[in-house]
């Protein structure tokens, strides 16, 4: 068998094409390959615009495709693709070749294995691995990523969380859209305001889904979210999601333990120096260091200490059976709270009886987690969808590439796409 053959046979060209001619370039080490329709093509071509029978009209230049290697070769096929003419209307369009991928310098089977790669990798890594540049391979995603999205289907969707990521820290942020039930994200869009979610339910219903089919909304306590919700889905109940909960809570135990280094006194700067990692973590979780660090601490006198507990009590209260006791430990929880902070000098806790002011607020829709609790998880899982997101799409930090990367790692969309 020569060469051509042995080629034709692995890249399974049928008997349409023929692989002319194959070489090897020592200096580049790249293996060539070169391919030409036959006559028989031309029995199965047909015309886009009305399916009618064509005969070659011209050739285009010689253009490449990035193939798998050959053993460690860069591997290239190359080809004059011809161009047909319309019988019927004269149309002249070019000949898509079968080994062609959705981008027009890779072949499908090279997409394949770059796509492999990227779910294993950030995308810089690739572009290294593989010799392609970035810009090819990222225009290669999105095309794959832009196919298997506009056949998702969004039927059955009831149950969604929607949740803010930063696409650069502190400014410009995108909200995620994730179906609760089979645990993906469905839609991202720039911005968090009451818009996106306009945005959301005309996309939702592009993909057969429908607006008031959406029964449970999982969601921060942020007003504009919420009047997303109201104003685009009457059937969604608003479910605040308890990680968001204690996230506040979190947040007002660092302010505390700011408002407390500032305000000094003995001891304090000492017991506070670089602790803040410290009161973030649950005891748990801790360190054999941190935990003997936390023992060394003075907690009786110390506010941030105070306002630690309060966070963990607040936390436990998502232990309670239903929501009515929930509601009553929130309820005590608040009255806690405030009692405490009105003993404080210069008003110290301010920060932690926002949280409960914040709480008895939101309280129909922070007990509503006891209703539908169980699908809450994904919420804590999206922070990890994020931070994996942000980390293949390293260096390329602009809503086009994270919302490509988030449907392409969380999407579970049918990927490749040939
Ligand atoms: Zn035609």
């Amino acid at each position: 068998m020569t060469p051509e053959k042995l080629f034709h046979e692995l890249l399974g060209l049928g008997l349409n094409w023929e692989v002319i001619e194959s070489r090897f370039e020592r200096e580049s080490g790249t293996v060539f390959l070169e391919i030409r329709e036959t006559a028989k093509l031309w029995e199965t071509v047909r015309c886009p615009k009305d399916t009618g029978y064509a005969f070659c009209y011209d050739h285009t230049e010689e253009l490449t495709w990035r193939h798998l290697n050959v053993f460690q070769h860069r591997c290239e096929i190359t080809c004059r693709l011809p161009r047909g003419k319309c019988r019927q209307c004269g149309h002249v369009f070019r000949v898509r070749p079968p080994w062609e991928g959705l981008s027009t310098h890779f072949t499908k089977e090279f997409e394949a294995f770059a796509l492999l790669l990227m779910r294993e990798m950030p995308m810089s890594k690739v572009a290294e691995v593989v010799g392609e540049t970035d810009t090819r391979l990222w225009r290669m995603l999105f095309r794959q990523v832009d196919a298997a999205y506009a056949q998702a289907d969004f039927s059955n969707v009831c149950c969604v969380a929607v949740d803010e990521m930063s696409v650069r820290k502190g400014h410009e942020y995108i909200s995620v859209f994730a179906d609760l039930v089979k645990k993906r994200v469905i839609f991202a869009t720039e911005g968090k305001d009451h818009q996106v979610w306009h945005s959301f339910v005309t996309a939702l219903e592009t993909h057969n889904g429908h607006r008031h089919a959406i029964t449970q909304v999982s969601q921060d306590m942020s007003a504009a979210y919420a009047k997303g919700v109201r104003d685009t889905c009457r059937n969604a109940q608003v479910v605040f999601d308890k990680f968001h909960v204690i996230a506040h809570a979190n947040k007002a135990v660092d302010e505390v333990r700011r408002a407390e280094v500032r305000l000094g006194g003995a001891g304090v700067w000492d017991a506070l120096r670089q602790s803040q990692w410290l009161w973030r973590k649950n005891p748990e979780n801790l360190t054999e260091k941190e935990q003997a660090r936390l023992a060394k601490i003075d907690q009786k006198s110390l506010r941030t200490a105070k306002a630690y507990q309060m966070r963990l009590v607040l936390q436990d209260i998502y232990r309670s059976a239903n929501a009515t006791e929930a509601r009553q430990r929130f309820r005590v929880w608040c009255r806690w709270v405030r009692w405490v902070a009105r003993h404080q000098p210069r008003n110290l806790m301010r920060s932690m009886v926002k949280v409960a002011a914040l709480v008895e607020d939101h309280l129909t829709g922070i007990l509503a987690h006891w209703k539908w609790g169980v699908t809450n998880a994904f919420m804590e899982g999206l922070n990890s969808v994020f931070s994996a997101t942000k980390r293949k799409a390293r260096g390329y930090r602009s809503t086009i590439h994270l919302i490509a990367i988030l449907y392409f790692v969380a999407g579970k969309l049918r990927l490749p796409q040939f």
